[in-house]
């Protein structure tokens, strides 16, 4: 199915815009905290062509037998439902959120297709969304940056499509670079790229998809933010980002088991991210095995968000050869990552799936990504 098929003539330009991994800072971002993930070599094209009228009309490869159109005029969330939102939400969220005029603007013909996987937490959701809000800031002329598109993207996920999510995925499916992670601050959106140089060190990250669904993700992850809000109550900040290490013997003193679990997940994994950030630039990627490792038992253990399939994959990996592996995304389900030697990719690649085999698991989905530059025009 193309763009051709659809609408019965060519379109006039493409953009594209990757899905993301988070290499460490899980559950950091609604904590004001940081995170640094990368955007992949998995990608969104929106395939566009220029309307004379006032109608936005949108396709997906991913649902071909529907074309949803909606007039500029009409852009509310409660006209938007299904995949379409991801789209339709980002020309509503560019007027609502960044302000933009549209009351002069032609609608386009949009065509959506996309090698990201869909709910393997590699973001399919923020390629669509930043490559077709690049898309449109150039097409209507906007002269938006690329950090108020990430916001325009979330708004947009958060208000048009429904899901309360921060603004990691959209920063680096718009600011990610080759070979490089972005280092994000989630209070203050300050932004840096930092060389991640696996190529150069012979490495490459696999992502093992469990292929299992984040059955009780939504409540789970309800629970986990209250006890993060909770915690920072109890403490007398604002946000668990307010706390170091150093508070944390108070916070045991100060908190029930649980909380204060939840709370040294967060505190510790910030710290975590830093300190990928400062060894990344000093001694390189193949240092920050240990830091991976760390993350993944914090969670295990401390946040409690992890499952036996994503456990399996990370210790399977290490026990292989792997310099560092964690789960990453939100957990309940999703994919673990690992940092592996280029010669080694093969063998543990087979490794985890003999032992899913053994286990009795469903089989995963295990291939390589590397870090790729962000939302662009093709
Ligand atoms: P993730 O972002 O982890 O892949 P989400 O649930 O956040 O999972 O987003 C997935 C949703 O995004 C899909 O259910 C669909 O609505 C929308 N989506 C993603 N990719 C496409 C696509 N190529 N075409 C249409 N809709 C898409
Ligand atoms: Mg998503």
């Amino acid at each position: 199915m193309t763009f051709q098929q659809v609408y019965g003539y060519e379109p006039t330009v493409r953009y594209s815009a990757p899905g993301r991994v988070n290499l460490i800072g899980e559950h950091t971002d609604y904590n004001d905290g940081y995170v640094l993930p990368f955007a992949i070599d998995r990608r969104t094209v929106a395939s566009i062509a220029q309307r004379d009228d006032r109608v936005l009309r949108v396709a997906s490869a991913f649902d071909p037998s529907s074309v949803v159109e909606l007039p500029l005029d009409e852009l509310s969330p409660d006209r938007m439902d299904g995949w379409s939102a991801y789209v339709f939400g980002i020309a509503w969220a560019l007027r609502e959120h960044a302000g933009a005029d549209l009351s002069d603007k032609h609608g386009f013909d949009v065509f959506i297709e996309s090698d990201v996987p869909v709910g393997a937490g590699l973001s399919s959701s923020a390629a669509i969304e930043c490559g077709v809000a690049l898309a449109f800031n150039d097409l209507w002329e906007l002269g938006l940056d690329r950090k108020t598109l990430a916001r325009v993207g979330q708004y947009s996920e958060n208000h048009a499509v429904g899901a309360p999510t921060g603004i990691m995925d959209q920063s680096a499916s718009l600011l990610g670079e080759q070979d490089a992670v972005v280092f994000l601050d989630c209070r203050t959106l300050d932004t840096a790229v930092v060389d991640l140089a696996l190529e150069a060190n012979g490495l490459e990250v696999l992502v093992v998809d469990t292929r299992v669904e984040h059955a009780h993700a939504t409540g789970g992850y309800k629970a986990r933010r209250d006890s993060c809000e909770h915690g920072a109550a109890v403490m007398g900040v604002e946000a668990l980002r307010d706390l170091s290490v150093e508070d944390l013997p108070r916070a045991a003193e100060l908190l029930d088991d649980e909380t204060f679990r939840r709370v040294r997940h967060v505190v510790t994994e910030d710290q975590r991210v830093l300190d990928t950030v400062r060894t990344l630039r000093e001694d390189g990627p193949r240092a920050i095995g240990d830091l991976l490792v760390a993350s993944h038992e914090s969670m295990r253990d401390d946040f409690e968000i992890s499952v036996p399939e994503l456990d399996l994959a990370v210790s399977t990996a290490m026990e292989h050869g792997a310099v560092g592996a964690r789960m990453t995304g939100g957990g309940f389900g999703g994919a673990a990552i690992a940092l592996v030697d280029r010669e080694a990719r093969g063998a543990i690649a087979e490794a985890v799936t003999s032992a899913f085999a053994a286990a009795g698991y469903r089989e995963p989905t295990v291939f390589t990504v590397h870090a790729a530059q962000g939302a662009r025009r093709d």
